[in-house]
């Protein structure tokens, strides 16, 4: 079942509702409609999201102007999520795309302080009319202002020096001009970590959704830190250099008893399917173990799995480990025009990483 709903495309960007999403979006009007709160703060609530997209949009838009490809905008209760191929290591690029969501939330609060300037709506502007208030009529002049303090909020927040959030990724950015990309974003991490537990601490006193965006922020900040260290360390190691060169095949005939059993045998967890010289599939120990006991006489090309996923040679070993991951899989046939030259797995991978974390 899809988990979301496309609402529009705006840039060749389709911006989507999660689910959960529309619950809190029919939550929140059966509330106005019982009269737990205004149907103005219902409005208001939803354009508190359509800011959110505004946001998210403003990364997407200034990603795609690097060439980074966007596949979509997804909002969730907690925020939205932009969901983009890989950030630039380049530090002014990161710096622009990070910087460009918060910058359009405080564009827009300019934008209604210049709007209440000109109705003359100044005058009433305070700390307490920038916060939504559970106000039964509305006016301009306090929509502007409710609007204005949203953003601001916003706006300010997301540039927190919180790692993975804009304002981390901001501060990566500077420390990456001085220092190596590891350093850098190893300190930016811990920054973040250290803002994570201040939140959560903050959360018990005035607010619980704070906890909930200080554990976001807590595993972001160390998934983040992980990720750029597997990077640093695979660099310049491609599949070539860490694939297995002489791969063991089974024939499509094989019944899968026989599979099994050299399977133990050569203590390979996965064999590549060879009718002759072509590559038609790939079986797995993993594949064998779901069978039912009586299905081990079947020849192995029916259980086995067709799409194969690909390794090149020439492709780098973080590629081909992001494969691995996406698609929740062990290993991968390497070919070179169409004829298989080896296979390279998770294990093979993480050997290299081991060798290299002493
Ligand atoms: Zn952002």
């Amino acid at each position: 079942m899809k988990s979301s709903i496309k609402i529009f495309s705006i840039f060749g960007i389709p911006v989507e509702l999660h689910i959960s999403f529309l619950l809190l979006i029919i939550l929140i009007f059966s509330m106005a409609f019982f009269g737990f709160i205004s149907f103005y703060i219902a409005f208001l609530i939803i354009l508190l999201f359509s800011t959110v997209i505004i946001h998210e949009l403003s990364h997407s838009y200034m990603a795609k102007r690097y060439g980074i490809p966007v596949d979509r905008i997804i909002l969730l209760p907690i925020g939205g999520i932009a969901s983009m191929g890989k950030i630039p290591k380049d530090p002014n690029q990161e710096l622009k795309i990070a910087i460009a969501g918060p910058s359009a939330n405080i564009i827009i609060a300019l934008f209604c302080f210049i709007c209440l300037g000109i109705i003359g709506g100044l005058g009433s502007l305070s700390f307490s009319s920038l916060f939504i208030t559970n106000t039964p009529s509305a006016d301009l002049t306090l929509f502007l202002s409710n609007f204005l303090g949203v953003n601001l909020l916003l706006g300010i927040f997301n540039l927190l020096p919180a790692f993975p959030m804009d304002g981390g990724r901001v501060l990566r950015a500077f420390l990456a001009r001085k220092m190596d990309y590891v350093k850098a974003t190893k300190i930016a991490a811990s920054v973040g970590i250290q803002f994570a537990v201040l939140i959560a601490i903050l959360g018990i006193f005035f607010n619980i959704f704070l906890i909930l965006i200080a554990i976001f922020i807590y595993i972001g900040a160390d998934q983040e830190y992980k990720a750029t260290l597997i990077s640093s360390m695979l660099e310049g190691i491609y599949v070539k250099d860490i694939m297995a060169k002489n791969v063991d095949t089974l024939s499509p005939e094989t019944p899968v008893f026989e599979a099994l059993s050299t399977m133990f045998k050569q203590r390979h967890m996965g064999y590549p399917v060879m009718d002759n010289e072509n590559l038609i599939g790939i079986v797995t120990f993993e594949d064998i173990s779901k069978l039912p006991e009586e299905r081990h006489t079947v020849p192995i090309k029916n259980i086995m799995t067709k799409n194969l996923i690909l390794a090149s040679p020439d492709e780098p070993a973080l590629s081909a480990l992001e494969k691995i991951q996406k698609n929740n899989i062990g290993r991968l046939p390497v070919t070179r025009n169409g004829k298989l030259i080896g296979i390279v797995s998770k294990t093979d991978i993480i050997r290299v990483l081991d060798s290299k974390s002493v």
